[in-house]
């Protein structure tokens, strides 16, 4: 509370001597070359002085007589020669070593400055070798000072690109709680993450490993079963290969061999639920790798609670007896074909069939057998509707068709085919067979005025309600 901090000490530097001048923040290093260069500098007058005075002595010991040396004056000039080569060696080694400790120190201000501004963004865009890197230009200590330099902005670029891939990714994740868009988005990512040109990923679906998405690799059936595969799977280890045999990615007109593949497994707390593979044309990366591992432990947590999500889709839409869509579901199908429908001028029919006298089937047979037509009518039903037909179970035995692009004619005919179809169902309770037939009520839009959804309904039922007056197990349209 109340305590204040210091703004950093910002200095101009001349860059290189391109008259560039750049804000850097101040660091240790002048003082410290300050200090290094002071320290010499007693180092250097001591040194003067000791020779100097040791002079004289060194002299006598050669055989010089000492009257001629061991003089106040002969001590004056000799301390003095010392100090003046002490001088001059001081002199030199700031010339020469102080202007490279300047060149490095601009350098490494220029390359401070780059790494501040990519702070918040893809470092390679900024982060060039030329501009982040001090070119080395000797062998000595100051070379290997500026190599290590150098090796030390390498790693500070790798730990932020990781940062930055990982940041990506997390949001890649949290964007998607559907299963498929989850899969097709965390495939991309991991690809350009790793430079890797292919990708699979298998997941376990209903107790067995299927492949669930690909991207660029041809052989999509055989990859959940590829030995590849299941010993990640298994063994719970990356699998690495190079030049695999089993694997082809879409190379266009034909597929080729990558050069190197890994697959991954995907577990929660040991607990396997999928293996992720990932191919490329060139060698593997270890740092990539070890980047992709990395990103993992987050994916099996998605795609397991995109996996739970599915699952309690499936189970808020589907009907447990029928395994048909619920009426909330099945409705909710309705309403987004009956606006495409409205907005398009396609047609649409809708056929709302009960069975008959189904009563009578629970009373002599016993609910459970009751259940087992229920169930053999809705299979039945499903065969006879199209491939974008939506069949929904309404109430009790009750069951409402969709049938978008539907015409007059197709609505007659599916109509027709799905009375046939359950007047041709059998359910056998013991020796007895059982069958049924079903009344059925069509409406045909636009044929038909219909103002809403519900309109559409209350007329199909209209006419269903028509069919069982006029005898049942027969098809009447909605009047236009
Ligand atoms: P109608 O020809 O007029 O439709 O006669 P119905 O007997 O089919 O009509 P009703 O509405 O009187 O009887 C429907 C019966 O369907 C009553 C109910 O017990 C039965 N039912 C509804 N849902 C289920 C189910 O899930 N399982 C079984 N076994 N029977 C069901
Ligand atoms: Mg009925
Ligand atoms: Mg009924």
């Amino acid at each position: 509370m109340g305590k204040s901090t210091t703004p950093p000490d910002v200095t101009h530097v001349d860059l290189a001597g391109h008259g560039e001048s750049a804000r850097a923040y101040s660091s240790p290093l002048p003082r410290l070359t300050k200090r290094v260069f002071s320290d010499l500098a007693i180092w250097m007058t001591g040194l003067g002085l000791i020779m100097g005075l040791a002079f004289p002595l060194f002299v006598v010991a050669l055989g010089v007589p000492g009257r001629y040396v061991l003089t106040p004056k002969f001590f004056v000039a000799t301390i003095g020669a010392g100090l003046i080569v002490g001088a001059a060696n001081h002199f030199l080694s700031r010339v020469v070593v102080r202007s490279r400790l300047q060149f490095m120190r601009s350098k490494m201000a220029t390359v401070e400055e780059t790494l501040r501004e990519s702070a918040f963004s893809d470092m390679s865009d900024r982060c060039t070798p030329q501009k982040c890197s001090i070119p080395v230009d000797s062998e000595d200590e100051l070379g290997a000072v500026v190599a290590s330099f150098n090796r030390l902005v390498e790693a500070q670029a790798a730990s932020h690109r990781a940062t930055v891939v990982a940041s990506q990714f997390a949001s890649v994740l949290s964007s998607h709680i559907e299963l498929t868009p989850l899969i097709e988005a965390s495939l991309r990512s991991l690809q350009s993450a790793g430079n890797f040109s292919a990708s699979g990923l298998c997941l376990v679906r209903d107790g067995e490993l299927t492949t669930v998405g690909t991207n660029g690799i041809t052989d999509i059936d055989g990859l959940a079963t590829s030995d590849l595969v299941s010993r990640a799977y298994r063994t719970l280890d990356m699998i690495e290969l190079d030049l695999p045999e089993e694997l082809r990615l879409d190379g266009g007109v034909v597929g080729f061999r990558p050069r190197s593949v890994v697959a991954y497994p995907l577990h929660i707390r040991l607990v396997p639920i999928g293996v992720i593979v990932l191919a490329s044309t060139e060698p593997a990366v270890p740092e990539e790798l070890q980047l992709i591992r990395q990103l993992l432990p987050n994916l099996a947590v998605a795609l397991n609670n995109a996996l739970s999500h599915e699952r309690l889709q499936r189970v808020a839409a589907i009907d447990p007896l029928t395994g048909l869509y619920n009426r909330r579901f099945g409705l909710e199908r309705l309403s987004q074909d009956f606006g495409r429908s409205v907005r398009s001028k396609e047609p649409l029919g809708a056929v709302l069939f009960d069975i008959d006298r189904f009563k009578a089937v629970n009373d002599t047979y016993g609910h459970e057998a009751g259940d087992q037509v229920l169930k053999a009518v809705a299979d039945a039903v499903k065969e006879v509707l199209r491939e974008g037909d939506t069949l929904m179970r309404y109430g009790g035995e009750e069951f409402l068709a969709i049938l978008p692009g539907a015409g007059d004619a197709d609505i007659g005919q599916l109509g027709e085919r799905i009375r046939r179809v359950v007047e041709s169902t059998t359910v056998m309770v013991g020796q007895q067979s059982i069958s049924v037939t079903t009344s059925l009520g069509a409406v045909s839009f636009p044929s038909v005025n219909v103002t809403d959804m519900d309109d559409l309904i209350r007329q199909a039922d209209t006419a269903m309600y028509e069919a069982k007056s006029a005898g049942r197990n027969r098809l009447i349209f909605a009047a236009a």
